[in-house]
């Protein structure tokens, strides 16, 4: 099967979502709104979605861009956030993003959205430099159609078992990154560090001459999916928090970035905490069978949502 042409029906069997996942709000559904997905698992999508506007979806964080837009197409719209780094927004989950990063002698094109025809002419368009592709993680809206643009990918190994999936049919190399890894562009470093929490094979990107990080769907975007557990978040969260300080990280741009959502250290602080007494037991969440991608448990506070699965990600 094309999974790029499959239903939307099809695409949530192919997630084990079944019939629960059709029925729920489901992150991976390409009607699902920022300000759907933003507002917590138990709201329901309402038939027939609409690109976002802009503006403020209410109840969700303001998609308020202050980077100048310096692309606009059917299925992206980049705009440039300094001299030489750029982020793009798709259309169909959530304002799926793409950053490109770019050196002086190469560029790293970091995620490649759920659909965006001529991927690499558009990015041809902004730098002239060699792309180097880097997923934060193997999910649709991060491994998209558009990686067949690009004859090679890096990954995380970890996120292996997703590759059938959600990188169908891809017929360049797939690397691995290596946690510490440095990807030199000329002028500027990027450093890979493991993050895994929303998958086993979460990494962030990490420009530490400009104290800024690029953290995929490792910390949510405001609203994470757990699907590990929070032993897991607990140790990413130790490990990012302290990085941030020694290394003066500002923030980080994440995999849904509306403009006013980056990632700081008081997010980082805050699912430390939220980790801690889940593991503890002296925080509960709220248990909804209904919940999408079998993410049936809740919790809220600090203003982020943490999705995750009752029982078995408890610990
Ligand atoms: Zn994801």
């Amino acid at each position: 099967m094309d999974k790029f042409s499959m239903s939307r029906r099809d695409a949530l069997k192919m997630m084990g979502l079944g019939a629960t996942g059709l029925a729920a709000a489901s992150i991976f559904s390409p009607i699902t709104r920022a300000s759907e997905i933003f507002q917590g698992p138990q709201r329901q999508v309402p038939p027939g979605g609409q690109r976002p506007q802009g503006g403020a979806p209410q109840g969700g964080p303001r998609m308020s861009y202050k980077e100048k837009e310096v692309y606009s197409g059917p299925d992206v719209i980049i705009r440039q956030i300094d001299e030489h780094t750029w982020e793009g927004n798709g259309h169909l989950m959530a304002n799926e993003t793409i950053y490109i990063i770019e050196g002086r002698d190469k560029a790293i094109l970091l995620d490649a959205g759920t659909k965006i025809d001529d991927l690499d002419k558009i990015v041809a368009g902004i730098t002239s430099k060699p792309i180097i592709l880097i997923a934060t993680h193997v999910h649709p809206d991060h491994t998209g159609s558009a990686i067949n643009y690009f004859p090679e990918i890096w990954i995380d190994a970890a996120d292996t078992p997703n590759v059938p999936q959600f990188m169908a049919g891809y017929k360049g190399k797939i690397n691995y990154l290596e946690d510490g890894q440095v990807f030199d562009l000329g002028g500027r470093e990027i450093e890979v560090v493991f993050t895994p929490g929303h998958t086993p094979g979460s990494a962030c990107f990490f420009d530490k001459a400009n104290h800024i990080g690029f953290s995929g769907d490792a910390f949510g975007s405001g609203n994470l999916l757990l699907t590990t557990n929070f032993s897991t978040l607990l140790s990413t969260t130790t490990r990012i928090e302290a990085y941030m300080e020694k290394n003066g990280i500002e923030k980080m741009y994440p995999g849904h970035y509306m403009g006013a959502n980056p990632e700081t250290l008081q997010r980082i602080k805050d699912l430390k905490t939220i980790s801690k007494e889940m593991i503890a037991g002296t925080r509960k969440g709220n248990v909804n069978p209904q919940g999408m991608m079998g993410l049936n448990g809740s919790v809220r506070d600090f203003g982020v949502n943490v999705s995750y699965r009752d029982p078995i990600g408890l610990k």
